[in-house]
């Protein structure tokens, strides 16, 4: 697989533009719903670098961690669901990190992690987690910016 990896901010870019599109055009949101998918999507374009060991992903790992736990829990999510999601990303931060386009880069875990997302989180947060992971994965193996 040749290339660099894409600088995150084109990701990040990439993945707000595609979950805004399509959230307009498939849930017809406007206003702070379409902000807040396209910003979940473009944050969800960011984690497929999480593979690659010097990626600002990477290194914000811990805290994204620690912020998704916090947040979920404030939201009223059973303590179980915010605590496994956050053990999930230390386990694989510790344990599991391969290198760049490693096993996060494939189409099989994005499917794996779709359905966890939607098993988690519903249609709409999973759909905005897809989407914009799945742009990162588009942009790194076809564009090779
Ligand atoms: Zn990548």
């Amino acid at each position: 697989m040749p290339g660099e990896p894409m600088d995150w901010k084109a990701h990040l870019f990439l993945g707000a533009v595609s979950g805004g599109l399509l959230a307009h055009l498939f849930f017809g949101f406007d206003g702070i719903e379409l902000a807040s998918y396209s910003a979940l999507s473009g944050m969800c374009a960011l984690l497929p670098d999480l593979d690659a060991r010097k990626s600002k992903a990477s290194s914000a790992l811990f805290w994204l961690a620690m912020a998704v736990a916090a947040f979920l829990a404030a939201a009223g999510f059973p303590w179980w669901q915010p605590a496994a999601i956050a053990m999930a990303l230390l386990a694989f931060d510790f344990a599991l990190r391969p290198r760049h386009r490693g096993i996060m880069h494939s189409a099989a875990f994005l499917a794996a992690a779709s359905i966890l997302a939607y098993f988690f989180f519903g249609l709409v947060a999973a759909s905005a987690f897809s989407i914009g992971y799945l742009s990162h994965l588009l942009a790194d193996f076809c564009l090779k910016i």
